[in-house]
């Protein structure tokens, strides 16, 4: 008779509860949360396989499952669960578990788990750009807050772009694109199965796979439709997916602006007709979009922090990994916002405070992407793009 070893990983079970998953241990194993998940396939149910794998400690199994990341944290499987397992809580703590190791450096991973790692990976960019801060008022003869002679304040007298902003966040961003690149190739090596798959679903190019994972899921985030096509679970709906939806948009429109504002700075110093300086004028359409994308991300926000303040705390937790997305980007757009208010008030002082820590919090948004919640938006997209190839829509 073929034998079977398991052997169980008692530290990571305690890493999970750590990580939001506290309740597993409830789980008697009845499957209701398997039936009513909405988005698990028959043929391929979840998640309790993975309350199996959590509470015998089967780290590999469960680190390198691929519904973890297809699961739309909807919650209805812990509405509906008779033992107040939490199966949702208990996915969404496999996923942190995984942002935790999955990439190099791994320590950056450790700091990100918990909140006593704030204080450093807050310190590393406060300390680098009060450098940048404190070298650039050694030129402007120890001025830590100018003005020019008209009264108004320019950004770029203190945080020069071509020598600071630009190069810091260009290195800073390419380097953390090359992180979860690497990170999003091991994790499409833990997925690939042992042996060969028949592929029954539409066979095409991975391309165009991938380019309707992104339209569907990125840009619509269409799927969470079918979350709240679901069982009926009484529980009060509070606009999820307009949330996400209006976030998304947010971030392309700011986004935009930065690639517009670059190419005009960089480009104007070889084409001078398409030249752009800044500060823009209020007026001009780039900074209209700007300052509706930071709208957006405000309304986005606002949607999605009442809808965690307002769950069911007996059935979905939020966990730090939650809280400290929200705080970050909430932080960006808040410290984006009032330095404009204070610069376009002329008030010195707090303007460069504020624009010097809204640098600090865009800097930590993208240098610790890779081991944020922030990361499933490309490890998702590995995980749809992967299950997709073989057969599965989600
Ligand atoms: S998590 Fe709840 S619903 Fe799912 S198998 Fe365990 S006890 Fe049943
Ligand atoms: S949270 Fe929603 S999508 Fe995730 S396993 Fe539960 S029912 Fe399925």
């Amino acid at each position: 008779m073929a034998q079977c070893l398991i052997k169980p990983d008692i530290d990571f079970a305690r890493s999970l509860s750590e990580a939001g998953g506290e309740s597993l241990k409830k789980c008697y194993q009845c499957a209701t949360c398997a039936v009513a998940c909405p988005m698990a396939p028959a043929n391929a149910p979840y998640p309790r396989k993975e309350m199996v794998w959590a509470s015998w400690g089967l780290k590999d199994k469960l680190t390198s499952d691929v519904d973890i990341w297809l699961c739309h944290n909807c919650g209805n499987c812990s509405d509906l669960c008779p033992r107040g397992a939490n199966p949702a809580d208990v996915m969404s703590a496999a996923r942190n578990t995984v942002y935790k190791t999955l990439t190099e450096p791994t320590c950056v991973g450790e700091l990100m788990s918990k909140p006593q790692g704030l204080p450093i990976l807050f310190g590393i960019p406060a300390l680098l750009w009060l450098i940048v801060w404190w070298l650039r008022a050694g030129f402007n003869g120890g001025t830590w807050f100018p003005t020019r002679a008209d009264g108004s304040i320019v950004f770029g007298d203190i945080f020069y772009g071509d020598y600071t902003i630009d190069p810091i966040f260009m290195l800073t961003f390419f380097g953390a694109l090359f992180i979860i690149a690497r990170g999003a190739m091991k994790l499409w090596k833990m997925f690939s199965p042992e042996g060969k798959l028949t592929v029954v679903g539409e066979k095409k190019c991975w391309v165009w796979h991938l380019w309707d994972v992104l339209v569907e899921e990125v840009i619509f985030a269409t799927h969470f439709d079918d979350c709240q096509k679901g069982p009926k679970t009484g529980k009060p709906e509070a606009g999820r997916r307009v949330g996400h939806t209006i976030l998304v948009w947010a971030f392309c429109a700011l986004a935009f602006v930065t690639a517009v504002v670059a190419l005009g700075h960089w480009g104007g110093k070889v084409i001078p007709a398409i030249e752009i300086t800044t500060p823009l004028k209020p007026l001009n359409l780039i900074k209209i979009i700007a300052n509706v994308g930071a709208l957006m991300l405000v309304v986005g926000l606002a949607m999605l922090t009442i809808r965690r303040f307002m769950e069911n705390k007996k059935t979905h937790t939020s966990n730090y990994y939650d809280w400290y997305l929200l705080g970050v980007i909430w932080a960006v757009a808040l410290t984006g916002i009032f330095s404009q208010i204070f610069r376009l008030a002329e008030a010195v002082g707090p303007a460069f405070l504020v624009y010097y820590l809204h640098l600090v919090f865009v800097w930590m948004l993208f240098a610790y992407l890779p081991w944020s919640k922030l990361g499933h938006l490309v490890y998702r997209t590995v995980a749809l793009l992967h299950v997709r190839m073989y057969g599965r829509k989600y």
